[in-house]
């Protein structure tokens, strides 16, 4: 059997590695699926992207000595935005933005990534996931697969305990001071909140975004396109 701990590098699966190597769990490869928008710029935000390559993954193998794998999917999120659709009634225009129906991103640039990963291994595979003792709903989904646990849970460690655990081991990534979860800046179920953000601080990737809208069959979430955003986020700057 192989143990491997999924790792988003936010402050549950960090939580829960030191939490493995706190009670001596076996642990042979920290696995992080890294989503790509394009060949070059990852899905992460920047101040986590430069948390994960340049903090979090030196630290774990040089501090703690684990192996730590980069899976990426052979597609990213701009070349399945732009595929020509080949069914339904705009056969030949771009696929679009991902919907709540049809959450293309998270199948093709995460499960089958995950999933290739899995079949790539010669042994059993035993799964460690992030899921803090106070996210029943999580866990209950998780205790039905086979081979998966859950540390955090185990050792009864709550989400505010595996954020105090990252900060003390100088393992918190800087998304935590703008934002309550890491996800893809281009996620199409952020919070109003984190899209504002993302306008102010990182035009060059709401650049990107503004772009796809403007080839887009379907607005950027079920109510609001990228224009009607970036408009809301004009006059809310122009009324302060
Ligand atoms: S975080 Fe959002 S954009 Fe990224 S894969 Fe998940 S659902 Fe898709």
């Amino acid at each position: 059997m192989k143990y491997i701990a999924s790792c988003s590098f936010g402050k549950d699966s960090l939580a829960m590695i030191l939490t493995i190597i706190e009670h001596s769990l076996p642990l042979d490869e920290v696995v992080y699926c890294e989503v790509m928008y394009d060949n070059t710029t990852s899905g992460e935000y920047p101040e986590h992207a430069e948390f994960i390559h340049n903090k979090a993954i030196p630290i774990l193998e040089l501090v703690y000595g684990l192996k730590v794998s980069v899976v990426r999917a052979d597609t990213n999120y701009k070349e399945q935005f732009y595929r020509p659709r080949t069914k339904g009634e705009r056969i030949g225009q771009a696929t679009g933005f991902p919907t709540l129906w049809s959450p293309w991103c998270n199948g093709y640039l995460k499960r089958k990534p995950m999933q290739d990963y899995r079949a790539s291994q010669s042994e059993p595979l035993h799964e460690y996931v992030g899921i803090a003792a106070d996210e029943p709903k999580r866990l209950e989904r998780l205790l039905k697969k086979p081979d998966v646990s859950a540390p955090l849970a185990d050792y009864n460690i709550t989400e505010t305990k595996a954020l105090e655990m990252c900060q003390a081991a100088y393992l918190l990534s800087p998304i935590y001071s703008t934002h309550k979860r890491n996800g893809c800046w281009f996620c199409h179920n952020a919070r109003l909140c984190e899209m504002k953000q993302l306008y102010i601080e990182h035009p060059e990737l709401w650049a990107h975004l503004a772009e796809m809208q403007s080839a887009a069959w379907n607005s950027f979430t079920k109510r609001n396109s990228i224009f009607d955003l970036e408009e809301r986020f004009k006059k809310e700057e122009a009324q302060q």
